[in-house]
């Protein structure tokens, strides 16, 4: 095995503190914004701060904390948009009138590049990354991994100590319980991972002690 070549920076973005994740490849520099949800000139600027250049541009799902600022980083380094899955498109096409309920004006409407699957690979140089379709937040939801780096990109699927909102339309708590454990948990404990708002953790972790998904909560609710 040869070294790790992968860094991160997490910049949280919008009034609801999205974290976006700035990953590149520290052989070729050239990087990904994973759902880079708004604040375009301080994204732009972090990536410049490490001497990164955008090739990819990767969406977990449609809400527009995440999404809202792809179309803009599209525009201006040509970098093709990877998901999410197409089931959240009608979300990607409500980004800018959603926008004032929550205090973000920079949001663009988009439509993705490439839609994303169960079982596709998405690619960073010679670093692979794998994809899990897990609905139940909204139905296009997708979790993005690197089994090598260990690590997973989960959107508002799983939160330290916490799970997704199911509450908007389209949501479905049990759909969403079902893709964590039977797509999440077989990942590994030690895969750690960076979540759309606040601290990163494993999902080791939160087998053990989060209220919604650990194993012993989920067991005496069988
Ligand atoms: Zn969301
Ligand atoms: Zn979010």
């Amino acid at each position: 095995m040869s070294q790790p070549k992968m860094e991160i920076r997490i910049i949280p973005v919008t009034p609801l503190q999205q974290n976006t994740s700035l990953i590149w490849n520290t052989e070729t520099k050239e990087g990904v914004f994973v759902d880079p949800g708004g604040e375009t000139a301080r994204l732009m600027a972090a990536a410049e701060q490490f001497g990164v250049k955008i090739v990819k541009i990767w969406l977990t799902h449609g809400h527009l904390d995440h999404a809202g600022a792809a179309a803009e980083i599209r525009e201006l380094t040509g970098a093709p948009i990877e998901g999410p899955h197409k089931d959240d498109q009608w979300l990607l096409d409500e980004i800018e009138a959603q926008g004032a309920k929550y205090g973000i004006t920079d949001g663009r409407n988009v439509t993705p590049d490439r839609y994303l699957e169960e079982g596709d690979t998405l690619t960073l140089g010679d670093m692979t990354f794998g994809v899990t379709h897990c609905p139940g937040h909204t139905p296009g939801h997708v979790v993005i991994y690197n089994l090598e780096g260990k690590l997973a990109f989960v959107g508002d699927v799983l939160f330290r100590g916490s799970i997704g909102r199911t509450d908007f339309p389209k949501g479905n708590h049990q759909q969403l319980l079902d893709a964590i454990v039977r797509n999440l948990w077989p990942l590994g404990n030690d895969m750690r991972f960076v979540p759309g708002h606040g601290p990163m953790s494993t999902f080791g972790q939160e087998r053990q002690d989060n209220p919604f998904v650990a194993d012993g909560v989920l067991q005496a609710g069988a």
